[in-house]
């Protein structure tokens, strides 16, 4: 054995960095909790300015000790346990999650195969069929998997769809010129076209239904939309539903879309990456009202579930349709080709090698039980509703839609007198000093074809003064 290989393997050097960087993780998330701390959500630093810091440390001499690698990646990275980081909708991790992930990182079992990913392929199978039951599903009946995230959550699913629904095998043959195609409302998220792209269904293979006032799926214009997808030799292969959508936040009426679903004899997936996370909130999980009817599910456990990145639970109605995305052969991972294996995963993923991610769920609710996820998203929810009402009670701003149905609020600051384009920059510019400052940080988008500032409560820590601090920052910050 080399000198080097025995001194990066050595346990007791792995120990000692292990509890440092334990230390240094605890005392900023201890300093991100206390009142009056000063830790930023974000240091800003231009790309460039970055990448020429770490170009300087690349080209300096080796430092046998990670610890201050690990202390400069802290500092110049964006906060997200930060109560005041209320931006996109990314997971704020809990500690027993990230030991998981890390028990997870360093044991690394393969998870495509049973003989790799043992106890996290039977942990997988124990937490996909206890989700679909709190979707409402029959658990023995239903099934799925854990996928790297929602875009390749949706794109499985959809997959699965057209392998289903559609007569010709569409996986053997292709699609024959053909033209078939999803509906979504135009407040999809965007790896619904993509996926609907990269199944080379082209422009068209993504149906835009119009949204209401409220940019929830207008459900009146949902047989319009089949028509005209039929006149034009299109066949519909099913119908996503939003739980809820990125932009605005906005929950599609499921229980209506799959009336029309059944109908029509169409798939129906629900795209609740987000949103699905309120099927443990007692008080917001009647927002789901007919989710168990999908025949597809997709959630986001890395969103609003305190899980790190990428854990997407891909769940279906009939879990024999599991089975028929992929019908490849592959001698050197499982005897059985054509078997029903649920223990080898690989049969049904996108992925082959993928990362134990019932590690992090299970240690959680293990740990806490399912209450930690009531409690947490109730907040949050609760809180973007607090806030919104601040916003419209202010008198300065203007909103979408006044309540919002999820933790997302999108406004921007507003008067009567100013044109189109200067509350266009206006706003920008708010959010431009905002995230140079670093204090807070909050995100943007487009709404019909206006620049909103965009807030989405991920934290449960995020207070009702904290909001109010933000507002008189969006205000100070107003050119
Ligand atoms: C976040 C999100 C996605 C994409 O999920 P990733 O895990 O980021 O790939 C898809 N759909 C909706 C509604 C989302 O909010």
């Amino acid at each position: 054995m080399t000198e080097l290989l025995k001194k990066a393997y050595d346990s007791e050097t792995f120990r000692q960095q292990g509890h440092e960087l334990i230390n240094l993780l605890a005392d900023y998330l201890k300093s991100v909790h206390s009142e009056g701390d000063k830790t930023k959500v974000l240091n800003w630093t231009t790309p460039e300015d970055l990448l020429k810091k770490w170009k300087e440390d690349d080209a300096a001499a080796l430092e046998p000790n990670p610890i201050p690698f690990f202390e400069s990646i802290l500092e110049d990275t964006i906060h997200m346990h930060h109560p005041k980081y209320v931006g996109h909708q990314t997971s704020n991790v809990l500690p027993v999650a990230a030991l998981a992930e890390l028990l997870g990182g360093f044991l690394d079992p393969g998870m495509g195969i049973y003989e790799q990913g043992t106890s996290g392929v039977a942990l997988e199978r124990l937490l996909i069929k206890k989700l679909a039951a709190s979707f409402g599903m029959d658990p023995n009946e239903a099934d799925g998997f854990f996928s790297s995230g929602g875009t390749l959550g949706n794109l499985t699913a959809l997959l699965c769809a057209r392998q289903v629904m559609i007569e010709k095998d569409v996986w053997e043959y292709g699609l024959e010129g053909k033209k078939y195609a999803f509906i979504a409302s135009e407040e999809a998220h965007f790896s619904c076209d993509r996926a609907t792209r990269v199944m080379g269904l082209g422009k068209d293979g993504l149906i835009k239904a119009p949204v209401n006032e409220k940019f929830q799926l207008d459900i009146s214009r949902l047989e319009e939309c089949y028509q005209n997808a039929l006149e034009k030799g299109i066949q519909v292969i099913g119908v996503i539903a939003n739980a809820c959508s990125t932009a605005v936040g906005a929950q599609d009426p499921i229980d209506e879309i799959a009336d029309f679903c059944e109908a029509k004899k169409l798939w129906l997936h629900v795209d609740a990456a987000h949103g699905g996370c309120v099927v443990y909130s007692e008080k917001y999980k009647h927002m789901l009202a007919g989710i168990a009817r999908a025949d597809s599910i997709i959630m986001d456990y890395h969103k609003m579930l305190m899980v790190p990145t990428l854990v997407t639970a891909v769940l279906f109605k009939n879990g024999d349709h599991s089975y028929q995305t992929f019908a490849q052969k592959a001698s050197y991972l499982w005897d059985n080709q054509e078997g029903q294996e649920w223990f080898n995963l690989a049969k049904r993923t996108f992925e082959l090698t993928k990362t134990s991610m019932s590690f992090r769920i299970y240690a959680i609710l293990k740990t806490y039980g399912q209450q930690i996820f009531d409690e947490s998203v109730t907040r949050v929810y609760d809180m973007a509703k607090v806030f919104s009402k601040m916003l419209v009670s202010n008198g300065n701003f203007q909103l979408p839609v006044a309540i919002p149905d999820s933790n997302i609020v999108c406004f921007r600051y507003f008067e009567e007198e100013l044109s189109e384009e200067e509350l266009d920059s206006i706003n920008i510019a708010i959010r431009q000093q905002i995230k140079e400052e670093g204090a807070f940080y909050i995100v943007q988008t487009r709404i019909r074809g206006k620049y909103f500032l965009r807030v989405t409560v991920m934290n449960p820590f995020t207070t009702e003064k904290i909001m109010e601090q933000l507002i008189d920052k969006i205000i100070s910050s107003k050119p």
